[in-house]
């Protein structure tokens, strides 16, 4: 029956162009978040290059195509970015369809747009498909609301890579002083720095803080915390990466409905 239904819709589907590059983003990790665009382009691609946020198993939608995986490997260091878009480029010189696919959505702290200023530079078509970003995921599937009539009314995604070093420092009390819930990636290897920021910059300490690791994989985990408690409860529970953390008032309306939030069946 799945299948009938997206056989019936493919055929809508865009045709993915000899010697073009598609910079798509591959959702939060569990494939059931790909989108059917992205489903299609893996059925056309000739090459796909992806990263360590892609879940492995979503290449067994790509049979024909050559792989090129330019992640983190333990105890190595990423592929460089400059390594990366010589690869795209002359990939898609040779007249292959390139499917760059990238963890959540290419331009939500994923370089995307990188990749495009390096592919407009050298005259290569390109184009953007969007996948499900880790926050909208990750609320939705621990039921916190990303918006709430009452409660907020503006949503900030927040990079907290580099949080606490200086420099080119994201200004977290002009945040805080919004009131207004932030989501933030990369942020737990400086998760004390940043809340003790947003608490600085007038947050409560009791500010609730979900702190959400591995959204929609096995390894999945919620804290409910709060401002205050957050960096000793993440070391505690010995969170890892991949995790955003959730601070604002959105994160308290989950306990009222959390014990009918239906489970996901494998
Ligand atoms: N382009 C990606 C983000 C890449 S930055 C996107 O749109 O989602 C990598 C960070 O994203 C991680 O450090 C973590 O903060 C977050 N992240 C990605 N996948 C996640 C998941 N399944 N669960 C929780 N956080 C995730």
């Amino acid at each position: 029956m799945l299948a009938a239904a997206v056989q019936r819709l493919a055929p809508s589907l865009p045709v993915f162009p000899a010697g073009h590059v598609w910079l798509a983003g591959a959702g939060p990790g569990d494939t059931r978040h790909l989108t059917l665009e992205v489903l299609g382009a893996l059925a056309q691609a000739d090459a796909v290059v992806y990263d360590a946020l892609v879940d492995p198993a979503v290449l067994r939608a790509a049979p024909q195509a050559a792989t090129h995986y330019v992640g983190k490997r333990a105890g190595e260091p990423s592929t460089p970015q400059a390594d990366i878009n010589a690869l795209i480029v002359r990939l898609a010189r040779g007249g292959a369809r390139v499917l760059r696919l990238k963890g959540g959505d290419p331009n939500v702290f994923g370089r995307g747009g990188e990749e495009a200023q390096a592919l407009a530079g050298a005259g290569i078509p390109f184009r953007f498909l969007p996948g499900l970003t880790a926050a909208f995921a990750a609320l939705a599937t621990t039921g916190i609301p990303a918006t709430l009539r009452g409660t907020s009314k503006a949503i900030t995604l927040a990079t907290g890579h580099g949080a606490g070093d200086g420099d080119d420092e994201l200004d977290w009390a002009r945040l805080a002083a919004t009131g207004q819930p932030i989501v933030v990636y990369m942020g737990l290897a400086r998760l004390a720095a940043i809340t003790a920021a947003l608490i600085a910059g007038g947050r409560a300490p009791q500010t609730p803080v979900a702190l959400i690791q591995s959204a929609t994989l096995p390894g999945e985990k919620v804290l409910i915390t709060d401002l205050a408690g957050a960096a000793e409860a993440a070391a505690a529970a010995r969170l890892r990466t991949p995790a955003l953390v959730v601070v604002g008032d959105i994160v308290r309306v989950r306990g009222a409905w959390q014990a009918r939030l239906s489970a996901v069946q494998p």
